[in-house]
């Protein structure tokens, strides 16, 4: 019997070198190679007549020559005619030597395969694969469609076809369907789709194949999707097994911080702290996402949350993905809490040697709320009794990090409970692939008195105008931000840039208070800088995008972003909120550099049409597709091989209703389905 996780080694013609780079692609064992599905189709079954063609079409034609020439025009090129009797077309070759073309010569008879396209005169192939046939040569054509798979440097595509189809020789008779026959109705099994799509009879409708959309692929797709989510089912069970502290208080606490406000919870934000509170009484961990648009109010929900944590003698950690957004929450979390009674402390990775070890000797002394960045993570922060953790902006932080927390649970092998929050809705469907192990909450309701922000969308050559808004709000005793973007991933130069941008600013605006934020300055000035703003001693704040999130000045009227089109339509939608936070109603300006993308363009009109968050975060996921959306790409969760969120997004109910059933009545299938489809990406999920 084959073993179908044996090394490719095991097949002909492939030596450790081989080996070697088809690890590249992902491909270690023989199942692997079954997997790997082709990105497209070639049809070389069949002989076109030339007469048929249609610049874009790919395939087959014989013809003989009827003349060969070397063209000298702006460039080279053998120029070879062919007829078949149905009409001529063009050989086009910029390489080639004498040889070849004196095997080109008039009278020969040729198979040539390519692609068509409209030349100067006629229609053309450039550098078709060519074969003489010889006088009397019959043509041969293929059997089945010809897969074009995803390839590396130094794998073939003659290669891949031969390691697959061996893989496909040696373990077709071996596949075990581990599809229940109700949802195998009018599917094909397993071992017919691979073989489908590896090997396409000729009839095969290769348009859509090319589109993903054939059964045989929409079948593989389905027992992709399904693994993965018993995976992630499994990952939450067995977080569900393990035990965490039973967090029930009287809630006095809460109950003074709620007093203390100048503004009551939403009924959203209210329903929402219910049901975390609901779970943190379990004794097993919480895995809660709170999905809220910006400026719903998630810190609140978080802060009551922590003083549940407080009250019952446990300590809670918060934190934030950026540096500043981090030292937002410091700020509100102090303001809520110290008067209560409750310290918190601070750790972050740019802290000074003496300030982090007070922190960390603090920590482990069981100080009861730490907020920080991702230092939080790391292996010498320990706990002495952490209860919750709440992680803010879950999309940014890695699926590694997030689960790294775990292992800084509240002794005696208890887990901490975990709130993440996130301002990028996920859709539904999405939420039931990528957040199977999360119970998910909405909050879906802003604070009263909210405005829509009015976006619009100018080309930079026009900043002398928007500059001479930024006066005429100020003059009014508006507030302004003016954002700074760059291309390039340098901290320094986008500093640079903002500097720059400050000091002309400030030269145009007299009059006018200009002040400057960005990554490089020390917390210290950073916050005083903030502070005069908050304070409306500064008319007009230039930043870096530091300032997407956590800012908060209902003054602020007009935001101004300088380069629009490099940024993600999220982080767009991020920085808008930071206006239309008080009664004024305030405006949002676009600025882009000529010339801009269709991509560029289509996530700019997003903007300018909607302002609703989940609205935003569907078209995002259009427009790009939801491995960049979730961040998941570089994170390792859920890397498809056949599935696409997007365009298999219909399944999903289906996968969510078979993987329950699997779960009850087939459970010895969930380890064999996941080893087959997620393998090692499931080490992700180890509790
Ligand atoms: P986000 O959900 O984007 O993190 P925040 O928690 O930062 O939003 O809240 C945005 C602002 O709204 C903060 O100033 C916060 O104090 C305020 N806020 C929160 N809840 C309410 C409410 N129910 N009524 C009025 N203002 C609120
Ligand atoms: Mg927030």
């Amino acid at each position: 019997m084959i073993d179908a996780k044996a090394p490719l080694t095991s097949l002909k013609g492939v030596g450790p070198a081989m080996a070697a780079r088809l690890e590249r692609l992902g491909l270690v064992t023989l199942e692997d190679a079954l997997f790997h599905l082709p990105l497209r189709y070639q049809d070389r079954t069949r002989v076109y007549p030339i007469g048929s063609l249609r610049p874009g079409d790919e395939g087959v034609v014989t013809g003989e020559v009827q003349a060969s020439d070397i063209h000298f025009g702006r460039r080279r090129a053998l120029l070879v005619r062919i007829s078949d009797g149905t009409g001529s077309m063009l050989l086009r070759f910029f390489h080639f030597n004498g040889a070849q073309k004196a095997a080109l010569a008039r009278g020969e008879r040729l198979r040539c395969f390519g692609e068509v396209r409209q030349g100067p005169a006629m229609l053309e192939m450039i550098h078709p694969e060519y074969q003489r046939l010889g006088s009397v040569g019959t043509v041969v054509v293929d059997e089945h469609l010809t897969p074009v798979y995803p390839a590396t440097e130094g794998v073939s595509q003659k290669s891949l076809r031969n390691i697959i189809g061996q893989a496909l020789a040696a373990l077709e008779g071996e596949l075990e369907e581990y599809l229940p026959e109700c949802c195998l109705a009018g599917r094909p099994t397993l071992r017919q789709a691979l073989r489908y799509v590896h090997m396409p009879p000729p009839e095969a409708e290769i348009d859509a194949l090319t589109e993903g959309e054939h059964p045989a692929q929409q079948r593989l797709a389905f027992e992709e999707l399904l693994a993965h989510n018993l995976s992630l089912r499994e990952l939450r069970l067995k977080m569900q097994a393990r035990a965490a502290p039973a967090i029930e208080s009287d809630g006095a606490l809460c109950r003074r911080l709620f007093e203390a406000l100048p503004f009551q919870l939403t009924a959203a934000q209210r329903r929402v702290l219910a049901e975390v509170e609901r779970d943190l009484a379990r004794p097993h961990p919480m895995q809660r996402l709170v999905q809220g648009d910006v400026g719903s109010g998630k810190t609140i929900v978080a802060a009551a949350a922590v003083l549940r944590a407080v009250e019952a003698g446990y300590q809670a950690a918060v934190m934030a993905p950026t540096e500043l957004l981090a030292e937002q929450h410091l700020h509100s979390f102090r303001q809520w809490l110290e008067p209560l009674g409750v310290a918190v402390s601070w750790l972050s990775g740019k802290q000074g040697a003496r300030a982090r070890r007070e922190s960390l000797a603090a920590i482990a002394a069981g100080a009861p709320v730490v907020v920080g960045t991702h230092a939080l993570f790391q292996e010498e922060v320990v706990f002495g009794k952490l209860g919750l953790v709440v992680v803010d902006e879950q999309h940014r932080f890695g699926v590694h990090q997030r689960l790294a927390l775990k292992e800084k649970g509240a002794g005696g092998g208890l887990m901490p409970h975990q709130l993440i929050m996130t301002a990028t809705p996920i859709p539904r469907t999405l939420a039931m692939t990528a957040y199977a192990d999360l119970d998910t909450s909405i909050i879906d309701e802003l604070p009263p008195g909210r405005q829509p922000v009015e976006t619009v969308v100018v080309a930079d050559s026009r900043r002398g105008e928007v500059i001479e808004r930024v006066r005429a709000a100020c003059g009014q005793g508006r507030q302004a931000y003016w954002v700074c973007t760059l291309i390039e991933e340098s901290e320094v130069l986008q500093c640079q840039a903002a500097e720059e941008t400050a000091a002309l600013l400030a030269e145009t605006l007299t009059g006018l208070e200009v002040g400057l934020v960005h990554g490089r300055m020390k917390a210290a000035d950073k916050e005083a800088v903030m502070a005069r703003f908050k304070a409306g001693k500064i008319d007009l704040l230039v930043a870096t995008t530091v300032i997407e999130v956590g800012v908060d000045v209902p003054n602020a009227s007009l935001m101004i972003i300088d380069n629009a089109e490099r940024l993600g339509l999220a982080q767009l939608h991020q920085l808008r909120g930071r206006v239309g936070r008080g009664s004024i109603s305030s405006v949002c300006i676009l600025m882009y550099h000529k010339p801009l993308s269709r991509q560029g363009r289509a996530r700019l009109q997003v903007l300018r049409e909607t302002n609703d968050g989940f609205e935003i975060a569907r078209r995002d996921l259009e427009i790009r597709g939801p491995g960049e959306v979730l961040g998941t790409r570089q994170s390792g969760l859920l890397r498809l091989r056949v599935a696409d969120l997007q365009r298999d997004q219909a399944l999903i109910p289906e996968v969510a209703q078979v993987a329950a059933q699997i779960l009850q009545q087939w459970p010895e299938r969930v380890p064999k389905l996941i080893a087959r489809w997620v393998g090692q990406a499931q080490r992700y999920g180890e509790v």
